[in-house]
This record gives C-alpha cells, sequence and structure tokens, in this order.
C-alpha cells in the first residue's frame, strides 16, 4: 500500500509525500519549504530518497537547496524545459518520461501540461495524479506563461486518464474555486452537494484533496467546457472560447 498524506507549507500549500508502511524510503512533490519537511522526517524517522517538481515557482521549489545539503544523494526529478530555471535538478524528464524508485516499487509518467508555465509537468501513476498547479479541485492554475490554448488542451489530457484517478493538486484553494463555480453553475447539484462537503472539511480543518477526476468533471468549470449548453449560457461558441472567458472572469472574481 503507498500512504500519500500532506505536509502543510506557507498559507495554503500541501507537499505530498509518498512512502510505505515499514519501508525506510520517501518521496517529495514539490517541497517549497524545506523546514516543514524537515519536521515530518524527524517525526517519521524516514529517508529521503526522491523529490518530484512539477514547475519553477519558488513555493514549489523553495526548499531544494537546503534539502539537498542534507541529502546528497536525492533524487531531485523536473520539467527538462524549466532546468535552466531550477538548477539543483539531478534528472530532468519531458512528455511521456517513466520514472522508477525501485526502492519503493514505484513509478510513474510524466506528463507535459503546459499553462500554468511553459513547462509544467504532471506526474501520473495508476490512480495517482500529482498535478502542481495546472488542475485544481473546482478550478485551474493561472496563465502565467501559457495561452488558453495550452492550458484547455492539459486539462483536456489529465481528464482522459481514468476517472478514478485522485487528484493531489498543490494548493487548499478548493472553497475560493468552488464559490467561483457555483456563480457558472448555480443549478449543478453535485456542485452543491461537494461544496457542502468540502465546507465542512475545512470546519474541522481537514483537507479537502485529494479530489478525483470523476468528481473534477462533474463540478470543475474549466472541465466543463464542451458542455454546449454552458457555452450557450455564455454567449461562447467553442469549448477554447468559453474556457478563456471563464479563465478571464475568474482572474476578476473576488470571493
Ligand atoms: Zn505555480
Amino acid at each position: 500500500m503507498l500512504d500519500i498524506s500532506p505536509i502543510h507549507a506557507f498559507q495554503d500549500n500541501y507537499i505530498w509525500v509518498m512512502s510505505r508502511p515499514n519501508q525506510p524510503h520517501c518521496l517529495l512533490v514539490d517541497p517549497g519549504d524545506a523546514t516543514v519537511v524537515n519536521q515530518y522526517l524527524q517525526q517519521t524517522g524516514k529517508q529521503l530518497l526522491g523529490i518530484l517538481i512539477t514547475h519553477h515557482h519558488a513555493d514549489h521549489t523553495g526548499g531544494l537547496a537546503q534539502l539537498k545539503q542534507q541529502w546528497p544523494e536525492v533524487r531531485i526529478i523536473g520539467p527538462e524545459a524549466e532546468q535552466h530555471k531550477i538548477p539543483l535538478l539531478t534528472e530532468t524528464v519531458a512528455d511521456n518520461s517513466i520514472i522508477h524508485f525501485p526502492e519503493l516499487n514505484w513509478h510513474c509518467q510524466t506528463l507535459q501540461v503546459p499553462g500554468h508555465t511553459a513547462g509544467h509537468v504532471a506526474y501520473y501513476s495508476a490512480d495517482v495524479l500529482f498535478c502542481g498547479d495546472t488542475l485544481f479541485s473546482g478550478g485551474c492554475g493561472r496563465l502565467f506563461e501559457g495561452t488558453p490554448a495550452q492550458m484547455l488542451q492539459s486539462l483536456q489530457r489529465l481528464a482522459h486518464l481514468p476517472s478514478t484517478t485522485k487528484v493531489y493538486c498543490t494548493h487548499e484553494y478548493t472553497l475560493t474555486n468552488l464559490r467561483f463555480a457555483c456563480e457558472v453553475e448555480p443549478d449543478n447539484l453535485d456542485l452543491l452537494d461537494y461544496q457542502q462537503q468540502s465546507q465542512l472539511k475545512r470546519q474541522n480543518n481537514q483537507e479537502t484533496l485529494p479530489s478525483n477526476l470523476a468528481l473534477e468533471k462533474k463540478i470543475n468549470p474549466f472541465l466543463r467546457c464542451e458542455n454546449i449548453a454552458l457555452q450557450h449560457k455564455f454567449k461562447q461558441s467553442s469549448a477554447l472560447e468559453l474556457f478563456t472567458y471563464l479563465r478571464a472572469a475568474k482572474d476578476q472574481f473576488k470571493s
């Protein structure tokens, strides 16, 4: 059994940590802060085997220098297209790279998903998706370096993974995203139901993540741009037009 749990960092980041019970190693995804990682490692006694980086932003990479100093043998894997911005990478990946961690009996595949940044990658292994700042629960990342067409294509690619796939994104943005989603689709009962569940979780200080693709396809407006009725509602004539419209509206949205 693979165990995946969040280390909380900054305001609303999750650093996902993967391990197996009774095995000494662990893997991290996007360690923006070494201090909270070290607290976890001290508490659990786990050894740091590898790090997966989705993109170059500091809140995803800020802990690398210190962790590399403490664990000189650690494998640090990240996107080839952003290696000039992430100088500590020990291995680079492009689209459809396969990464093996024999010590954990685990492997994953990369998917190039540009949009939030130009070289953003996601890591996929049966039923597990680490998608960084591309897909969020109820939303998607801002377009800092990519075009709407790139981001829409990236999201569609993720949406075509098996619907049982669990979505481990990097930020707890769910409630804010769902407030926007409810403005887009106020009559979507799945959405209203999920919003209620998510509010309860947050009131109890629980993470709303991971989400899953079956749910996201029902409630996430950015995965629903193919919906003709929704396109008509906002007077847009294609999935790309609707996506572009919604992403711009979300950028302006005050929750
Ligand atoms: Zn980012």
